[in-house]
């Protein structure tokens, strides 16, 4: 085994957004002291949600990151651990399974819970990754602010176009969405609100085709996907929500991935290894909602829970069988 050997956990849980939280939640009640590995975006994508109005519970919604902290904090009250940390490497060719951290040291675990989620996908456009983080954000909520009085285009038609594109409009003098069809994906509600919102305007039928700007953001290249035409439009920030890929890229070779790079598991949460299980956006490329990733992290705990007793019980019995006096059979 390589590197510092830093713990040993029941259950370690790579991930903290909804999912791996509701996992720990559910892991550290019964008393397992699970470990969550919290990753790169602590909180997981919700926590740079503006404000979730479909979380039931909370009548007046709450904000993303509110409710993540919440959860985490909830989870904690209960034994539940948290280690900033990226895993690199994971080995299940051993049992305690082996997880490599970034920085070289080692978490060995009897369980393992992947709600790792998934990233904003890219453009993919010239200019996207040469102006990102000056004037290209993936985080409206993060990032809003800085666009105060000015003019900003968000790309996409689904709910996180419309929902975080409304959250600008607190900030920005113009909000132009740019949909590659003519009718939304979104929520009704939200298509509402957009309708409405005076600072909203749509071009349809439209990709991005170039993001330009020397040091910031200044224009981008649209091209109408019906006539072709191509159109310049002079703008201090691009927002693209164009959807996610998930983070599995850790599980490649290790855990069964369908053709789009989800972690495959049945509808108990189990993937083709037992005690390594998998929840949230990770899995679900249908419903993606904080409500079914943490429905999902539930699962995924209980499943633990009843894996951990079953090899308990399993090793209990072995045991009983060796220490057993041998006797001695009489003569027929
Ligand atoms: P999504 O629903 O998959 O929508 C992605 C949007 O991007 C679609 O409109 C899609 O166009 C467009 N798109 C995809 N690839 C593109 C490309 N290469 N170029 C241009 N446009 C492209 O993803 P999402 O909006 O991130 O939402 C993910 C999940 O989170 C959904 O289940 C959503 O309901 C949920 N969510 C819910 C809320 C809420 O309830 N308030 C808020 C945020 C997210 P087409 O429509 O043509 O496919």
């Amino acid at each position: 085994m390589e590197g510092t050997i830093l713990m040993h956990t029941n259950v370690a849980i790579i991930g903290s957004g909804p999912a791996g939280l509701t996992a720990a939640l559910y892991a550290a009640r019964a008393n397992l002291e699970p470990l969550v590995i919290r990753g790169l975006q602590p909180g997981g994508l919700i926590a740079t949600t503006s404000e979730v109005e479909n979380y039931p519970g909370f009548v007046d919604g709450i904000g993303g990151f509110d409710l993540a902290d919440n959860m985490e904090k909830q989870a904690a009250r209960f034994g539940a651990q948290f280690m900033d940390a990226l895993i690199e490497k994971v080995d299940f060719n051993q049992r305690p399974f082996v997880l490599t951290t970034d920085g070289g040291e080692t978490v060995t675990a009897d369980t393992l819970i992947v709600s790792t989620g998934a990233s904003p996908r890219k453009l993919g456009v010239p200019g996207e990754e040469h102006l990102a983080n000056r004037g290209v954000s993936y985080c409206a909520t993060c990032d809003g602010f800085f666009f105060r009085g000015k003019d900003v285009v968000v790309v996409g038609g689904g709910n996180s176009a419309l929902d975080e594109g409304l959250f600008l409009t607190r900030y920005v003098n113009s909000l132009t969405i740019i949909h590659r069809r003519d009718t939304l994906r979104a929520d009704p509600v939200l298509q509402e609100r957009a309708f409405t919102n005076e600072k909203v305007r749509f071009v349809w039928d439209s990709m991005v085709e170039e993001i330009l700007g020397e040091n910031t953001v200044t224009e981008v290249r649209i091209r109408n996907l019906k006539t072709n035409e191509v159109t310049s439009l002079k703008v201090d920030g691009v927002f693209p929500y164009v959807g996610h890929i998930p983070n599995t890229s850790l599980f490649t070779g290790l855990l069964d991935l369908d053709e789009n790079g989800y972690i495959i598991a049945d509808e108990r949460t189990r993937t083709k290894i037992p005690g390594v299980f998998a929840a949230g956006d990770v899995v679900d490329h249908v419903y993606r909602q904080a409500i079914t990733a943490a429905g999902e992290g539930c699962k995924a705990a209980m499943e633990a829970v009843w894996f951990l007793a079953e090899q308990e019980h399993a090793a209990k019995k072995s045991q009983a069988i060796i220490e057993e006096p041998v006797t001695t059979l009489g003569s027929w």
